[in-house]
């Protein structure tokens, strides 16, 4: 079991202002309890003892928030599909491992992952503000990746020597689980090197608690020299309410690249009427639709995967709907190779 069942270690400190501490006090009032999921969408019995069961594996963590954009005793809801553990994950799954992608073989120093020319990805935080079923790093090994600023020292060291490398995204985990006061001092430890010239932000905060979006994370991301993108994880039209489509033009109207990432999954957003309204709303809202995602055979998500084929067919259909900038790559990541393969 990877990811930290409990957040809070590293979103407990500091940061006064009244948005922080509402963000932080979403993250404690999370549901974590799999029957009190059920109980709370009025699911029918049955799904309490699976729920239980299978959330053994990787535990439940459920914002209000995002709990209220879900329908009452819907079980086949889009949201709650991504968040209730059910009988499947169980099952092995034949193809499926415990890390697909290869993670591990990429691992260059502590929380330092370098696959591709140019850019390198940190583990900034091995928390999450939602824990999504299908997730690909469900089992990683988030225990032995960096706490404090001093253990970030040997990935820095490798950053300042690699002069290829010009952009440094943060992921995780979520990065954004870190108080704004460290993630300016990680920004601050990059902000010196000449030859890093992006910042990248992956993360679900923005759509999952959008009182994230404090006004302390803007000036922070867009008073530097380093071009700051984010990256968000949106799956499907109904994730998006108010208060997200508010967080999310928030971070464009303070200047920040905003891009969306999503994760093609089997009964939730599976169909090309879905995706094309996704990506509609995300272009109406500024944010530019990346990639979507193949599923990573990760061990326990073997009931989310959509045939490659199918996905192709999708990508079709939305291209004969939506003008060539709303659509996203489609795309997959094999181990060892220099890019992500699109697909269609
Ligand atoms: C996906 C990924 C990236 C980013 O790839 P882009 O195609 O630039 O979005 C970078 N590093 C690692 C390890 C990745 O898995
Ligand atoms: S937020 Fe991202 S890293 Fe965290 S559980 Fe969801 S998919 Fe995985």
């Amino acid at each position: 079991m990877a990811i930290l069942a409990t957040p809070l270690r590293s979103v407990a400190t500091s940061s006064k202002t009244h948005s922080a501490r509402s963000w932080q006090e979403s993250l404690r009032r999370a549901i974590r309890d799999p029957v009190q999921l059920c109980r709370s969408l009025q699911l029918p019995p049955q799904y309490e003892q699976a729920a239980a069961q299978a959330s053994q594996l990787f535990g439940v963590f459920v914002p209000r928030e995002y709990l209220g954009r879900m329908k009452k005793g819907d079980e086949k809801d889009p949201l709650l599909r991504q968040v209730l553990p059910i009988a499947e994950e169980i099952e092995p799954g034949k193809g499926f491992s415990l890390d697909p992608v290869g993670d591990a073989a990429a691992l260059r120093a502590r929380g330092l992952l370098h696959k591709y020319h140019s850019r390198v990805l940190l583990i900034a935080s091995g928390a999450c503000a939602v824990h999504c079923r299908y997730c690909f790093r469900r089992h990683f090994p988030y225990e032995q990746m960096p706490r404090r600023l001093e253990d970030w020292q040997p990935a820095m060291e490798q950053i300042k020597e690699d002069t290829t490398i010009e952009e440094v995204i943060l992921s995780g985990g979520d990065p954004l689980m870190l108080t704004d006061q460290r993630l300016a001092e990680l920004a601050g430890c990059l902000e010196p090197i000449k030859h890093v010239k992006r910042l990248r932000i992956h993360t679900r905060l923005p759509v999952i608690i959008p009182s994230r979006v404090t006004d302390s994370l803007l000036s922070l991301l867009s008073n530097r020299h380093l071009m700051p993108v984010v990256v968000v994880h949106i799956n499907h039209p109904a994730e998006i309410d108010i208060p997200v489509s508010m967080a999310l033009s928030r971070l464009v109207e303070a200047g920040i690249l905003v891009l969306n990432q999503s994760v093609l999954l089997r009964g939730v957003n599976d169909s090309a009427e879905v995706l094309t309204t996704l990506s509609k709303r995300l272009v109406d809202l500024r944010v530019m639709p990346y990639y979507l995602h193949q599923l990573d055979r990760t061990l326990g998500t073997s009931h989310f995967e959509v045939p490659v084929d199918i996905g192709i067919a999708i990508i079709e259909q939305m291209r004969s709907r939506l003008p060539g900038y709303a659509m996203p790559r489609f795309v997959q990541e094999n181990r060892g190779k220099l890019s992500k393969q699109v697909l269609a």
